[in-house]
């Protein structure tokens, strides 16, 4: 039976696990082959082996001088230079050994030869002709990072389900991948509903307005590694909204806007329920966001729901969707809050926390209490010294505040006031 009449809103930690019990079921369609650099961001399909020893030689982190530690046990040792490495030197090239008594000249990055087992910075060491005075100890693996010390051959690098991050890809690079086998990026349909929204281009009436939130979902998606499909908007008229609705659940995740409060033309839900969606809440006790709706409508359920997802090849597993509310703040906040787990899970990316960064509160908050509160808010200072402070707006429509704001303060239900100087949770924009 499908629970769409029964409201079901959660506090912020039950949605959220409710999010991340869905993403974990979440299939990702299929992989491709990419270039190295257009794998930047995308989620590794495969897992990135190492195909040699990393480093592969004993390599000398300074410039300076290879020695036997041994050698450098009184205050002050003079040795005999007996040759020079650079780095990319033929093994050949490398002394067989190097003796007691002894020392190469060695170039940062240049294979550490055998017998020595460390390494003096040049700026520690005075050079007399072929003999070097080195007037202090060191100890063994001083400056050198043995081979095989950061990997070894075979050794997983980057896994599957990881995001191709710039160390990732420099990893990549490392290990001669060129290309590399990625995730196909998931398609997200977006469909804003409201009659009094027109589209960009279109001069809106006096009482009329431009459609954003399709825009701002769109750049989120991109940054999460979806694929945006805008679809037209929808009017509030249960039919043409149904019809809309069937068509975005063609892809791999819809994402509605508007129409989940409780007005009379707020229809989003009711529509989804007459297509026997499933909804795992109706509401999560946020702010902005309150009326966020997230569900699955089962492709083929009852025969009357949508026609089969294009390449789908699981048995009848549904879309998932998302109703967010329309307040372009509202639509924002719910976005990152749960509709990008979902997106990340679909995208083939393994799950991981919301984290969080703290920062010591300006200026004092006051709210009431009952709701996990996401305000837009400016995070600055540097170093130890990072400060939040909320931005003056005028409730979760204003997004020329938040374009102003770097960051979300986080206040939890049971603060009503915290005063400035309080370290309170910030969630980064
Ligand atoms: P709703 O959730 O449909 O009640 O809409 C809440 C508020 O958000 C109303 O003021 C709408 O006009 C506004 N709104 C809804 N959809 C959009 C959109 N796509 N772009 C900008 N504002 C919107
Ligand atoms: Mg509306």
């Amino acid at each position: 039976m499908p629970a769409a009449s029964a409201s079901n809103i959660l506090s912020f930690e039950d949605a959220r696990r409710a999010i991340e019990a869905q993403a974990a079921l979440v299939q990702a369609p299929g992989n491709e082959f990419v270039e190295l650099l257009a794998a930047a961001g995308r989620v590794l399909e495969e897992q990135l082996l190492a195909d040699r020893d990393l480093p592969p030689f004993p390599r000398s982190t300074r410039d300076g001088y290879a020695v036997r530690s041994s050698d450098l046990t009184q205050l002050s040792a003079t040795l005999d230079v007996i040759g020079e490495i650079k780095a990319g030197e033929k093994l050949d090239n490398l002394p067989a050994s190097i003796g007691s008594g002894q020392a190469v000249s060695i170039m940062t990055g240049a294979p550490v030869p055998a017998g020595a087992d460390a390494v003096v910075m040049v700026e520690q060491t005075t050079r007399h002709g072929d003999h070097v005075e080195i007037a202090r100890s060191v100890s063994t693996g001083e400056n050198i990072v043995p081979r095989g010390a950061e990997a070894q051959r075979g050794k997983v690098l980057v896994d599957r389900g990881d995001r191709l991050t710039d160390a990732a890809l420099a990893l990549a690079a490392s290990a001669g991948k060129s290309r590399l086998q990625v995730y196909k990026r998931p398609r997200v349909a977006v469909l804003t509903t409201g009659d009094e929204i027109v589209d960009v281009g279109a001069t809106p009436g006096p009482t009329q307005i431009r459609n954003s939130n399709s825009y701002s979902l769109a750049a989120q998606i991109l940054g999460a590694g979806g694929q945006p499909v805008l679809l037209p908007v929808a009017p509030d008229e249960p039919q043409a909204l149904r019809q809309l609705i069937e068509l975005g659940l063609k892809s791999d995740l819809l994402l509605l806007t508007g129409g989940v409060s409780m007005g009379r033309y707020d229809l989003v839900e009711q529509v989804l329920s007459e297509m026997h969606a499933e909804f795992f809440f109706t509401g999560a006790k946020i702010q902005p966001g309150r009326p966020v709706v997230f569900g699955k409508c089962g492709a083929d359920q009852h025969g009357a729901g949508a026609p089969a997802r294009e390449g789908a090849t699981a048995p009848p597993v549904g879309t998932y969707f998302f109703g967010l509310p329309g307040n372009p703040v509202s639509t924002m906040v719910t976005f990152e809050l749960f509709a990008r787990p979902i997106l990340e899970a679909l995208s083939g990316q393994s799950p991981h926390k919301l984290i969080f960064l703290h920062a010591r509160l300006k200026s004092e908050i006051r709210v009431k209490t009952g709701l996990t509160r996401f305000l837009p808010a400016v995070l600055s200072g540097e170093f130890a010294d990072s400060q939040v402070e909320l931005v003056a707006w005028q409730g979760s429509g204003d997004i020329a505040a938040t374009a102003r704001a770097n960051c979300y303060a986080v206040i939890p239900p049971d603060r009503g006031h915290i005063p400035a100087g309080d370290w309170i949770a910030v969630m980064l924009r």
